[in-house]
């Protein structure tokens, strides 16, 4: 027992809900840093996995891992990514569902590594269905080719991705994969001509400057050097030292081919991303009768070869603007500002559509195809969303994505308490149900048609007149006043006035309270695409093997607390009776080598001889249901961390 203890000091417990002081985040916290300290960086809150990421090599992802984790009950091995991907299948299998695995965390967390492992997990261990091997080579190579086109070098992340998305894998009846599909949403375009100080624009444009073939650099008018692109030199820094531009170009352009790019359809990609450059290099100036022309003819002319377009047309597009007045039809010209605006406008357009296109190609590619298909089929989704964001100022951005997070709590509410409700009433277990907060009142204070924040946004933009975010500020006093999860400075009282100013409003998550500038609201709100994630005064973040703060952070804004809170309201351990006796008879001597009666009373001899009190666990139909199983999991955890 002393031995065991020492373990469980040292590794912590593998699941949350193990937790003596369950409600403490420091408790939380210091779980974590043990585990991590051991290298385990994968723990539970019941079937949620929560991971710290390493950041170095652990070997943890080998095929023999993926091996020990196949058929094996979430609670018989130490916690990992693999041990969900199984759990997800099999549940899909078994149960003949929908599965959906939701991977959410603040950028550098880890989210698309993992999404990756996940996808190996399932390329690996999953049988093959005829003729559809080169699907699995399509479903990982579809990954450096979005990365490429979608990902940058951030202050957090040096392959940070820059949109959200969300994939269905389809698998048959056999389980075998036969279809794939990517839903990408949020590309965040401002950074094709703007990128903050220490970050890059995305790598498809070093990758083909490192590595494109001289022939190719000259036939899209482009120079090696990164120098020389306005568009690229915003951040500084055109290298990064973990980052290999030319053997990612050549793993860009083979990925390419797998997929089923032509050679026509890798030209038409590779003239947008150069003539994106080209549109950063072009100029403008005052012309001899003071109008603004464009100053740089050599870029003109590229850039109407490699987009196909006239260049009188293209260049009328850049200086001027098409106005209606009274009916007629009038020709403007755009000042010196306003034509910078429209070029890199058209720049951001441009990238847009072709990562939408590539988008659209890679799924061409992972599409089931219909004919030689017999039988049902299901389908696992896995989404990468970022977790909640707080920031010392925050927009509609940030607003986009902690309402995306408030529903997925809810989801996560209504889901594990159904299940677990569903499972003690299939075993004949009574329980109280305990209270917690549901936070759907938040929810519908943002999405209610007609009341709600969104609505209200919407109609705003749509008004006659001179709507402007202010006026939407007033709207919202108007009909949320009162509501006890918006504050703004007018509703405020005299103490709490100072926290928010005159252009905020306060939302009241259920993971914390965040201020939101109502600036610039409605023009975002009208382009539904546009995204700009700037790094608010936040200096580099380097990250040393534990960073607390950073932890911290993440342990209250990803609602884990709450989680837990929900987990220990039920029984954190349950196994078959069969199970149970079977892995732990030999610690009763009344139940080794063999117990001769009935299972449950087998069980029940069992857990009384490890000190278990009568109201600390119950016996179901089929299975025991531990409310806190300290000895158990420390073995558990003592075997796993030799
Ligand atoms: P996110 O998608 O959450 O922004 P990433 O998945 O891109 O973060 O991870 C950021 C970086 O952290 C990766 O490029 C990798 O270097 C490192 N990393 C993430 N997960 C792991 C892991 N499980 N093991 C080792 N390194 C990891
Ligand atoms: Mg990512």
């Amino acid at each position: 027992m002393e031995s065991t203890l020492t373990a469980r000091d040292r590794v912590g417990v593998q699941d949350f809900v193990l937790l003596e002081n369950y409600t403490s985040e420091a408790a939380f916290i210091e779980n974590l840093r043990r585990r991590f300290g051991e290298n385990l960086i994968y723990t539970y809150i019941g079937s949620v996995l929560v991971s710290v990421n390493p950041n170095k090599d652990l070997e943890i992802y080998s095929k023999a891992h993926m091996e020990r984790y196949r058929g094996v009950s979430f609670y018989e091995i130490s916690p990992h990514i693999y041990a969900v991907s199984d759990n997800t299948y099999r549940a899909m299998r078994t149960e003949r569902r929908d599965q959906c695995i939701l991977i959410s965390g603040e950028s550098g967390a880890g989210k698309t590594e993992a999404s990756k492992k996940i996808l190996q997990y399932y390329a690996t261990t999953c049988p093959v269905a005829d003729r559809m091997s080169t699907l699995r080579d399509c479903l990982l190579q579809s990954n450096p080719v979005l990365e490429a086109f979608g990902n940058a070098k951030t202050l957090h992340n040096d392959n940070s991705s820059r949109f959200g998305k969300y994939m269905d894998v389809q698998f048959d009846f056999r389980g075998a994969p036969i279809g794939g599909h990517i839903l990408n949403y949020l590309l965040e375009k401002s950074r094709v001509v703007h990128q903050n100080h220490g970050e890059r624009n995305f790598h498809i444009f070093y990758q083909l400057l490192e590595g494109g073939e001289q022939d190719l650099l000259s036939k899209l008018g482009l120079e090696r050097n990164a120098q020389k692109y306005q568009y690229l030199v915003k951040g500084c820094c055109p290298r990064v030292s973990s980052i290999n531009d030319k053997n990612d170009w050549r793993t860009v352009r083979k990925a390419l081919t797998v997929i089923g790019f032509h050679e026509d359809e890798v030209e038409d990609l590779l003239n947008i991303i150069a003539s994106v450059l080209h549109l950063g290099n072009t100029q403008f100036g005052e012309g001899k009768n003071g109008e603004n022309q464009i100053t740089t003819e050599p870029q003109l002319k590229y850039l109407s070869k490699l987009l196909g377009v006239d260049g009188a047309a293209l260049r009328e597009a850049l200086t001027h603007k098409k106005i209606t007045a009274k009916g007629e039809e009038m020709i403007s010209p755009l000042s010196f500002e306003q034509a910078v605006a429209a070029r890199d406008a058209l720049a951001k357009a441009v990238y847009g559509r072709a990562f939408t296109w590539l988008v659209v190609k890679i799924n061409q590619s992972l599409a089931f195809k219909q004919n030689n298909f017999k039988g049902s089929s299901s389908v696992i989704g896995l989404l990468d969303i970022y977790g909640f964001e707080v920031f010392q100022h925050n927009s509609f951005e940030q607003f986009c994505i902690n309402y995306c997070n408030e529903k997925l709590q809810q989801l996560f509410i209504e889901l594990t308490l159904k299940s677990e409700q569903e499972e003690y009433e299939a075993e004949g277990i009574t329980w109280e149900p305990v209270k917690y907060f549901d936070n759907k009142i938040i929810c519908d204070l943002v999405e209610e048609k007609h009341k709600g924040l969104i609505s209200i946004l919407d109609e705003e933009c749509l008004r006659p007149g001179e709507p402007s975010d202010i006026s939407f500020l007033e709207k919202l006093e108007d009909t949320l006043g009162g509501h006890a999860h918006f504050v703004t400075h007018k509703l405020a009282n005299a103490k709490t006035r100072k926290a928010v100013s005159r252009e905020e409003f306060k939302l009241i998550h259920y993971a914390g309270e965040v201020n939101y500038s109502v600036n610039g609201f409605l023009d975002k709100n009208k382009d539904l695409l546009y995204r700009n994630l700037k790094e608010f005064d936040m200096s580099p973040l380097c990250f040393p093997l534990f960073d607390e703060a950073l932890v911290r952070h993440q342990v209250k804004y990803l609602g884990l607390m709450e989680n837990l809170r929900v987990r220990r309201a039920g029984f954190a351990y349950r196994r078959h009776y069969e199970t149970f006796l079977q892995r732990y008879k030999s610690l009763c001597p009344g139940t080794w080598p063999n117990w001769q009666g009935r299972l449950a009373d087998g069980v029940a001899t069992l857990v009384q001889h490890l000190g278990y009190k009568p109201e600390e666990y119950k016996l179901g139909k089929t299975k025991i249901f531990i409310r806190f199983p300290k000895t158990l999991f420390s073995t558990e955890d003592s075997l796993e961390a030799r």
